[in-house]
């Protein structure tokens, strides 16, 4: 922990310290989705929805990355157990019982829709309290922006691939 860079915080640090605990275990549960998501995916325009959510795994990886790092920086611990990320989680897990790609891009669209709530907040919450914190959620934000859209020009060209047949 740095201690002056934990004292200019201009919010209470330990609930930050939870709240970025609570985007950590979703970013986890996303990347586990995301990851087996791929493996299991089977239907139409496979090979491009494949390619996507392994994109999306890595970098829901590295915002967990980024997260981990900020608690440590601000005297936390990042969640040391997967059951933790149950506890925690905001966003929850969708496990793709139903491996059929519309069924997994609704599911990872739902997952980003949340992702996005929940990012927009910690945005808000730290923007005149903590630079280091918002320039760190602001970036995630931007991500899970794209990831969204990725998710739904894919669902879009499966539709209009069904209609146009
Ligand atoms: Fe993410
Ligand atoms: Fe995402
Ligand atoms: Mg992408």
């Amino acid at each position: 922990m740095g201690t002056k860079g934990r004292a200019i915080v201009g919010i209470d640090v330990d609930s930050l310290i939870e709240v970025l605990n609570k985007a950590l275990a979703d970013e986890w549960l996303a990347y586990y989705q995301y990851w087996v998501g791929a493996k299991v995916a089977k239907g139409p325009m496979r090979g491009a929805v494949t390619a996507e959510l392994v994109q999306h795994a890595t970098e829901e990886l590295g915002h967990a990355e980024l997260l981990a790092n900020r608690i440590l920086q601000l005297g936390g611990t990042p969640l040391l157990k997967p059951a933790d990320w149950y506890e925690m989680t905001n966003c929850g897990y969708e496990a793709p019982d139903d491996p059929y790609v519309e069924v997994l891009l609704e599911q990872n669209i739902k997952g980003e829709q949340c992702a996005i709530e929940a990012y927009q907040e910690l945005v808000e919450l730290t923007k005149d309290t903590d630079p280091v914190t918002y320039e760190i959620a602001l970036s995630i934000l931007a991500d899970e922006i794209e990831h969204e859209e990725d998710l739904q020009a894919l669902a879009e060209d499966i539709q209009l691939m069904k209609e146009r047949r």
